[in-house]
């Protein structure tokens, strides 16, 4: 990528688009483009005249096929999807393979009708089986089955995967898919209903100290173990990813998808990451397990030799993610 090119972030209201904007802006690129359906965050003003946001629904084919041939972007960064945690997954499985189906399947598309030589695909740890061997290697797709509480997202985004793959293969595109970690970030979505963990335990632990509660309650038995990735490192290495062309070339061949994971390489218990996210608002009491409530799969951590391979590396600890992270809901 040029400093000058023009870059697409589609999505770029949403916790890991405005973190690959931020990203972009901070690596000097000067022509940056992003899609939005809500209100986006302010990037400051070192984004203007760099930064230019354009409202557009990215299920509605047509006009992203009018978007993508009027604007024309170099590189795609492909980071609008339907996401949510695991309560949310199994409530709403139908909004969640048709959104992200429709929005991953017209956005490849007239990306690639519009010329686009790349685009960086964002998946989720999720696609790979349930119960496959930990850390996560790339080779371990479609080698099991998935788990059953996040099937439905989990299946679109393999259709994106093959896409990004079969679009390279027929049409000789340079079309990437990254698989990050658990990840959050400011932004994030603190909805107690829908929302992933790490923003969810944010809230009861603040809410908790607020009220002056004795406890706050985490669903499950605290024994899984899940990885978890600031929002901004994944954007940095998606943004090295693109930029670093001659270091991705080995992705793009006929035996396997053009895959990356992406993540810290550690992970910790339910019950651990608990204990941090109390620490960090200042909670002092006691945390009480909800075994009624799933756990989902057991352990996910990926194995990140491919990226590290690559050249990159995490650069922010999950404590001080975390910190960072509070401080972010804290001025919501
Ligand atoms: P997953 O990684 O796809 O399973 O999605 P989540 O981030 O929703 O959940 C990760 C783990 O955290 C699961 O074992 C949940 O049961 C557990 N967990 C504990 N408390 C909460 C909570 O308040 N919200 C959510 N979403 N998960 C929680």
């Amino acid at each position: 990528m040029n400093k000058t090119d023009k870059i697409l972030v589609a999505g770029a209201a949403g916790m890991v688009g405005s973190a690959l904007v931020r990203a972009l802006l901070a690596h000097g690129f000067e022509n940056i483009l992003g899609t939005i359906h809500r209100k986006a965050p302010d990037f400051g003003p070192e984004a203007a005249g760099r930064v230019r946001l354009e409202p557009l629904d990215l299920m509605d084919q047509a006009s992203v096929h009018a978007f993508f041939e009027r604007e024309r972007p170099d590189h795609v960064f492909l980071a609008a999807a339907r996401v949510g945690g695991i309560h949310a997954n199994s409530t709403y499985p139908a909004d969640f393979i048709h959104a992200n189906l429709a929005i991953q399947t017209g956005a490849i598309h007239s990306a690639y009708q519009a010329g686009a030589q790349r685009l960086l695909f964002l998946g989720s740890s999720c696609i790979y089986p349930r119960d496959c061997p930990q850390p996560i290697r790339e080779s371990y797709l479609l080698t099991g089955p998935l788990e059953a509480t996040n099937r439905p997202y989990a299946v679109a985004k393999i259709a994106g995967i093959e896409m990004c793959w079969a679009y390279n293969r027929q049409y000789g595109t340079r079309y990437v898919a990254v698989m990050p970690t658990n990840l959050y970030g400011p932004g994030d979505n603190y909805d107690l209903q829908t929302s992933h963990v790490l923003p969810a335990l944010i809230r009861k632990a603040h809410e908790a100290k607020t009220r002056g509660d004795r406890s706050f309650t985490v669903w499950g038995t605290g024994t899984p173990r899940r990885e978890f990735l600031y929002s901004d490192d994944l954007a940095n290495a998606c943004v090295y990813l693109m930029s670093e062309a001659g270091k991705t070339e080995s992705l793009f061949n006929d035996q396997e998808p053009p895959l990356v994971n992406i993540g810290c390489g550690e992970d910790v218990t339910i019950a651990e990451l608990a204990g941090m996210v109390a620490e960090a608002v200042g909670f002092e009491g006691e945390i009480v397990f909800d075994a009624g409530k799933p756990d989902g799969t057991p352990q996910k951590l990926l194995d990140v030799s491919r990226l590290n391979g690559m050249g990159w590396r995490q650069g922010v600890a999950l404590p001080e993610g975390i910190g960072l992270t509070y401080g972010d809901f804290l001025r919501d």
